[in-house]
């Protein structure tokens, strides 16, 4: 199947946006202190056809870091570079069932950060980048999820500040893997490079491009090049299927029926494979960490445009 028509696509984007412009729950993340300050109103949705065209509503101009959903991008980068057995030999691909920052979950199992999309696996994750020290690999990372969004992204200097000066959990972490010999560079580079990876700035037609470009089997339909090949994309999508939206995955799965990650600055990500992505930024979030009006907008459009990959044709 694909997306319906171009005029109703829009429609569609534009009958969301006002349906859920004056939802007000949720609150905004402020465990890193500078994303307290994000307005609450902000609310951006874009679609991305994986064939090209682009519609959008709302504050598309809004730039926010792109914290987590860096998670989903960077290991789609790994995958290219390491391969599908190495990835889950060294990071694993199952769900946690704990908060994102779980310590917890890397003690259970011997020190095996369990997935790329909990703290410990991203950074284990992010250890894996081609690079020879954490300068190098956030340099392919930068140039990597570029890549993803046809345009260059930049680090949101205030926000990297803010969370290098309070991540002292992340830094626990990292120093647990450390501990197990999961990381092959000092743990103070991975961390830095993961911090860095968190504070690239995007807009909601950004993760729009992303997401297509996983949709359309790694070729950014914005610039005509290819990223990576079908078959990461084909993995990535598997890995947020099951792990991408915090501990609320399975009941977004059950709602949604779209592979997605979301990020505590309020953006989502979700993917519907052949067809295109759904990019959402609205920062007041739920307790598990996810965008409330993103939540809604993605429920919403998924049912609309008949997205749901586990609906009969
Ligand atoms: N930079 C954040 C952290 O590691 C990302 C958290 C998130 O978006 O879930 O704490």
């Amino acid at each position: 199947g694909s997306l319906p028509a171009e005029s109703s696509v829009r429609t569609l984007l534009r009958d969301v946006h006002e349906r859920y412009r004056d939802l007000q729950e949720g609150s905004v993340a402020d465990y890193i202190p500078v994303l307290a300050e994000a307005d609450p109103d902000l609310f951006a949705v874009s679609l991305a056809e994986a064939a090209g065209p682009m519609h959008t509503a709302g504050d598309t101009s809004a730039l926010f870091t792109i914290q987590s959903i860096s998670k989903a991008f960077v290991l789609a980068l790994v995958t290219d570079a390491i391969g599908h057995e190495s990835v889950h030999e060294i990071v694993g691909v199952n769900n946690t069932g704990l908060p994102f920052n779980s310590v917890i979950a890397l003690e259970l199992n011997n020190g095996s950060p369990m997935n790329p999309m909990v703290n410990a696996g991203a950074i284990a994750t992010t250890a894996l980048m081609p690079g020879r020290d954490g300068a190098a690999k956030f340099e392919a990372i930068q140039e990597g999820l570029s890549a993803f969004a046809g345009r260059p992204l930049r680090i949101d200097e205030t926000v990297l500040e803010s969370e290098s000066a309070s991540n002292h959990r992340n830094r626990g972490i990292a120093d647990l893997l450390t501990s197990y010999d999961r990381l092959r560079i000092p743990a103070q580079e991975a961390l830095d490079a993961y911090t860095r990876q968190c504070s690239l700035l995007v807009s909601s037609d950004d993760l729009a491009v992303m997401g297509a470009t996983l949709a359309a089997g790694g070729v950014n339909p914005r610039t005509g090049r290819r990223v990576v090949s079908a078959e990461v994309c084909r993995d990535t999508l598997a890995v947020l299927a099951s792990c991408g939206m915090y501990e609320r995955s399975g009941e977004w799965m059950f709602e949604i029926g779209l592979p997605a990650k979301s990020g505590v600055s309020g953006g989502i990500v979700a993917v519907a494979p052949g067809k295109g992505a759904v990019g959402v930024f609205s920062p007041p979030l739920d307790r598990a960490g996810n965008s409330v009006r993103g939540l809604r907008t993605c429920a919403y459009l998924s049912r609309a445009l008949g997205l749901n990959l586990f609906a009969s044709p």
